[in-house]
């Protein structure tokens, strides 16, 4: 699992390399739940964004509606059982013998369920929302059934305190029932409460209004992301997206190597780090690593980063939503030959890098392991239009740990401006069940 540290949880003031809070798994997030504010060069969790709502709407009739209501104030209602919007809601008018209209029946149907809701006679012209607002009401199911209790309890009352005055002579509540045999006949009858008879009659639900929201970082006030001014639309005229800023990173066994998890206790292991470059200029990349026997309890965990300072090439100019410029983005070990357009990109990598982010048995002393020539290299392993892959070795040795935790920094360079953050890489042994990772 890789997940991106947020400081909000370090103490005021401090100053400490690595963050204290580091050890703490809560301050780490997905990327994709984080923003990048571009004026403090800082990754922001939902903790450290303020939210504002500019304006509500409804989602079903698209209409803008104030910002203090809850439902749409116009004929939208939702089906009480299954929240389907009911998508037309029928009237039927009853005339008189002179053909003058004397009322209205309103007919509701759910288009999805056997739901389905008519309207007494509505003699006075109103609208619908007040029409349904006052028959729930008048049927509201609490009232209604504390109604029905009430009636229950008070006659059992008074036919108990009748019972206990006649035996004692004294009045006495009491609210045990008399066993049925010396039960008068009207007593019987009201031994269990009665059940509600309203169970049954579900109204139409008016529809809830949706928010649109602004986020601003809590301390700088920079907007992260603002609504489209129109109402109900989802595009975005601003969006912080940490996606967007921060390059997005895989780690990976090597090619061909189809072992389970990332390491074995007491081997090295050659593990592979992508990078892939969001934006539209080339980056510098620098990989610092802090002591790793702080992460991992009794374990001793070394990872060597022969090659921690690279360049990423820009995201292409092309449109990437088209699937034959979005292969050129992908890193060539995360490619397979399960698909055409796959294999064929395949055939386009250069042999030699092929060749070097491949996995090679070592046939020296038969133990599967992979050669360690190149594994040394301080140039990067592999690189494409927008990505670069390194080569990373993990040794595991002692401890019972079923995953190591590898913590590091990523300094991010680009144009003039420097920024960083902290990274937690999770990774589960060769013999862990659930060594399963990358993304
Ligand atoms: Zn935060
Ligand atoms: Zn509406
Ligand atoms: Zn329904
Ligand atoms: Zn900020």
């Amino acid at each position: 699992m890789i997940s991106y540290f947020c400081a909000c949880r370090e103490p005021i003031d401090s100053t400490a390399s690595p963050p204290l809070t580091l050890y703490d798994p809560s301050t780490f997030h997905p990327l994709h739940s984080l923003q990048f504010c571009a004026q403090c060069n800082q990754l922001k969790c939902h903790r450290c964004i303020q939210y504002q709502i500019t304006s509500k709407f409804c989602p079903q009739c698209v209409q803008q509606m104030s910002i203090d209501s809850l439902y749409c104030s116009r004929s939208c209602f939702t089906c009480p059982q299954c929240l389907l919007h009911l998508l037309a809601v029928t009237s039927e008018s009853l005339r008189n013998e002179s053909g003058k209209i004397t009322g209205k029946i309103f007919h509701f149907k759910c288009p999805s369920c056997d739901w389905s809701y008519s309207t007494d006679v509505i003699k006075k012209p109103q609208a619908l929302q007040s029409i349904i607002v006052s028959i729930r009401d008048s049927q509201d199911p609490v009232t209604t059934r504390f109604a029905e209790l009430q009636e229950f309890y008070s006659k059992q009352l008074e036919v108990s305190n009748r019972k206990e005055t006649s035996r004692y002579g004294l009045k006495t509540p009491s609210f045990h029932l008399p066993s049925s045999e010396s039960s008068p006949p009207q007593l019987a009858l009201l031994q269990t409460p009665p059940t509600s008879s309203l169970t049954h009659v579900l109204l139409p639900l008016p529809t809830a209004v949706r928010a649109a929201y602004q986020t601003s970082c809590k301390s700088c006030k920079e907007i992260l992301t603002l609504p489209s001014k129109e109402a109900a639309s989802s595009r975005l005229s601003k969006t912080s997206n940490a996606t967007d800023y921060i390059p997005k990173m895989w780690v990976t066994r090597l090619r061909g190597d189809d072992r389970k998890g990332y390491w074995t206790q007491n081997k090295s292991t050659g593990l592979l780090l992508s990078f892939r470059n969001p934006l539209k200029e080339p980056i510098s990349i620098k990989i610092t690593l802090p002591n790793l026997q702080d992460f991992n309890a009794s374990a001793k965990v070394r990872v060597n980063v022969p090659c921690s300072e690279f360049e990423v090439g820009a995201r292409p100019e092309e449109d990437d939503r088209k699937l034959e410029n979005y292969i050129k983005s992908i890193p060539t070990v995360l490619l397979t030959d399960r698909s055409k357009i796959s294999r064929v990109e395949l055939m386009t990598r250069p042999a030699d890098s092929l060749e070097r982010i491949s996995f090679k048995k070592r046939v020296s002393d038969g133990i599967a392991g992979e050669s360690s020539e190149s594994s040394f290299s301080d140039e990067p392993a592999d690189s494409g239009i927008n990505w670069t892959s390194i080569r990373v070795n993990v040794e595991v040795k002692g401890g019972e740990l079923q995953a190591i935790i590898v913590p590091f920094y990523v300094e991010v360079g680009r144009k003039e401006e420097k920024y960083g953050y902290w990274v937690r890489v999770e990774l589960g042994s060769e013999s862990s069940s659930e060594a399963t990772l990358v993304s």
